[in-house]
């Protein structure tokens, strides 16, 4: 039985920060894990961001309310759901993602949560696990799924490693060249391609 994890922003979903950078006018807000792969670094940056400029968890939600999927991307996650079962590792926060994983038709979700006050400011974030999207995979492997997994940046990279077949979709320039073992995608249709040829070279297990 085959199973497949998809990261979620930069795959079926613009970048969520960027996108509340733009809605918010704050250009601090950019900094993405393509910039600094420490995620936790990152977090605490974005947290002081936010808190500086008085934004809530109300404000985010508003931003990202008003953002839709990657083009094709419901259509591409579709077919793919006709022939395995799909689960959406990331590291967003199920309080940011809803909105969009409702135009995606709610697939499986692991991701983290985030803390706010009584006055709805964001005060801290909890992660699922330290380094989920590989112990997830490695969880699924132990479970006797065989697992193919994409994804487009740093905070990929061990997932990809530790499935069955690994595969880069739209990843920056500095990533392809530190992880020259997994085919580089560019388009739904080319990611639908390596996943049906790993299917195939995968298929007696
Ligand atoms: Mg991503």
């Amino acid at each position: 039985m085959k199973l497949v994890c998809l990261d979620l922003e930069g795959v079926l979903v613009p970048e969520i920060w960027i996108n509340v950078a733009e809605r918010t006018g704050i250009e601090a807000l950019r900094r993405t894990t393509r910039d600094e792969p420490d995620y936790d670094r990152l977090m605490r940056f974005r947290l002081d961001v936010l808190a500086e400029n008085g934004l809530g968890l109300e404000e985010i939600q508003g931003a990202i309310g008003s953002m839709a999927p990657l083009e094709g991307a419901r259509d591409f996650l579709d077919g793919l759901r006709e022939r395995h079962q799909v689960v959406i590792l990331s590291d967003t926060f199920y309080e940011f993602a809803d909105p969009l994983m409702a135009q995606l038709g709610r697939p499986a979700l692991f991701c983290h949560r985030i803390e706010t006050d009584t006055a709805g400011r964001i005060i801290d974030y909890h992660i699922r696990l330290e380094d989920q999207k590989r112990r997830a995979v490695e969880a699924f492997r132990e479970l006797q799924f065989t697992v193919l997994a994409a994804g487009d940046s740093y905070n990929d990279t061990n997932m990809l490693g530790a499935a069955d077949a690994g595969i880069l979709f739209r990843p920056p320039d500095n990533v392809i060249e530190e992880f020259p073992q997994f085919p580089v995608t560019r388009t739904y249709e080319e990611l639908d391609r390596e996943f049906r040829a790993a299917d195939r070279r995968l298929r007696s297990r």
